[in-house]
Parts: structure tokens; sequence; C-alpha cells
């Protein structure tokens, strides 16, 4: 199965309008909505949910007081979440799991918390994956490597498209590795082209065969000539350019993608980005 990423160097560039767009473009569907933070495709897809599985993402140390001698080893926690009364405040618990390692009597013990969700669902022509991470949890590479698997494990498909995280940290790792294709999407700003040169790097480093698109090119065509000069330099392929367009707004205000209105200048344009993409990759 061949593993096409869609990311940005940043948020706000226009990667789910792209993501939303290449997803429903593909005959069968298979998609991993990897951006664990602000997962949304599943709110651009009718969608059905068939698995549901809990997302343990962290420890919480509990101390078993008839067992606990007072030594207080455990005090030297760096977090500050044991009290004088050798009592733990959750809310600090880190779960780093140090007192249970010092604990001369075995008194503490760790246990799991649920930060979230991971969900397989039924959409027309496929599957979605996605998470939702309860608030304040904080998205990790485990859980981005949750979902991908839930979508690896379905059969019968020649791609998996995932929406991958904004930025170049560890969920954006995660979603990276393995990866056959990566599909940068940019705006014509000057932080656009930094967070560009630095997620292409990242690309670079993982050997993904990276291909650029540039978001609302129009409203900066100095910036853009800029951004095509710097991929030419760096052996980047400029996969396509997408007008600014008004009704990009209002097909995420209405959860459909902007491909399917048939007026918009940007669907079209993605449309046939589209195309070329899938003839290079075939
Ligand atoms: S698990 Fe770590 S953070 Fe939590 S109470 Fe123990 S030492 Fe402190
Ligand atoms: S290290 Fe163990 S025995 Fe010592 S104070 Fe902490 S919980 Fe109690």
């Amino acid at each position: 199965m061949k593993q096409i990423v869609i990311i940005s160097g940043k948020g706000g560039t226009g990667k789910t309008t792209i993501s939303s767009s290449f997803s429903e473009l593909l005959d069968k569907k298979n998609i991993a909505d990897c951006d664990v933070e602000a997962p949304n495709l599943h709110l651009m897809f009718e969608n059905e949910i068939i698995k549901t599985k809990e997302y343990i993402g962290s420890q919480t140390a509990i101390i078993d007081s008839d067992k606990c001698i007072k030594c207080e080893k455990c005090l030297e926690c760096r977090f500050g979440a044991i009290t004088s009364e050798i009592k733990v405040n959750p809310l600090k618990c880190e779960g780093c799991g140090l007192c249970k390692y010092v604990c001369p009597v075995d008194a503490v013990t760790m246990v799991d918390n649920i930060t979230g969700h991971i969900y397989s669902s039924k959409i027309k022509d496929g599957y979605l994956s996605y998470a939702k991470l309860n608030i304040g949890a904080e998205g990790a590479g485990k859980v981005v490597t949750e979902v991908r698997k839930n979508s690896l494990e379905n059969q019968g498909f020649e791609n998996l498209l995932i929406d991958g995280s904004p930025g170049i940290g560890c969920v954006v790792i995660a979603s990276l590795a393995g990866c056959d294709y990566a599909v940068v999407v940019t705006e014509p700003t000057q932080s656009g082209l930094d967070d560009l040169s630095r997620v292409l790097e990242l690309t670079k480093f993982f050997d993904i065969e990276s291909y650029v698109i540039i978001n609302k090119y129009d409203i900066n065509e100095e910036k853009t000539s800029e951004i095509i000069d710097y991929c030419k330099k760096a052996g980047f392929d400029i996969l396509g350019k997408v007008p600014f367009d008004s009704t990009v707004n209002k097909s995420i205000q209405n959860g459909i993608p902007i491909v399917n209105y048939e007026d918009s200048i940007a669907g079209a344009e993605i449309k046939k980005i589209w195309n070329d993409f899938y003839e290079k990759i075939k």
C-alpha cells in the first residue's frame, strides 16, 4: 500500500482543504487523519464508527498508605507532585515512575490514564481512521502511529492518504515515517517559506519523494516566485498553485470538500493537481 502524507510547516496554510479534496477524489478511500490535535476530516465525510479503542496516553502514581513506611524517598519527585503527607497530587504527576523506582516497600502503583479514543469509521467508498484526545491531553507520536495502524489494517487498498499534523515535531515525524510520498502545502509568505524549508529538510532526511503545493499563490506573486526558485534549487517539484478563492471558506463552514463546489476556481485547480499527482504515483 502506497502511503501519501499531506503536511505543512505550520497551521493555517490550507492543508485540510487539500487533504479533504484529495480524499474526496480518491476512488477507493483509505484515509488516516493524523492531525491528532485538530482532527476534522470526520466532519467533512459522513462516517459511521465501526471500532473504538481507548488511548492510554499517560500514567499517574498512586501510593498505598498501608504499605508506605514514610521514608520520604519519593519526595525527590521533581514535579513536586508528592505532598509532605506522602500523597500524590494527580494534577502535578507527570507519570515518570521515579517514586515507584525509589520506593523500598513497593507502595507505589502506576495506573493508566485514558487520554483519548481512536476510531475506525466507514465512509462512502472506504474507511477513515482518526483520534480524539481529551482536553488538555497532548498529541503524541504514539497516537499517530495507532491511527495509521488502523488504516494499514484495511485490506484491498492501493493507497493510504494521511492528513499529517502541521509543524516539524514528533507527531509529524510519526506521520512521515514509512511514507512513500509527501505533499507539502505552503502559502506565499516569509514564514510560509521558512516553514516549508524546514519541513522539506525533514522529508529529505526520511528520503520521502516530496512535492509542494502553493496555496493562495496569487495573494503574493513575488513570494510565490521566491518559493518556486527555492524548490527548484532544493530539487523539489511544485505540484501546483491554488488561487485564492472565497468559496473555500464557505466549503469549510459547510463541511464539504472544495472540489465538490462546481463554481470554485480553487476546487478546479486542486482537481487538476490531484490528477497530475495521481499519474505520477501510479
Ligand atoms: S510518577 Fe513521577 S511525577 Fe508522578 S509522583 Fe511519581 S515521581 Fe512524581
Ligand atoms: S518511597 Fe515509598 S515508602 Fe517511602 S515515603 Fe514514598 S511511598 Fe512511602
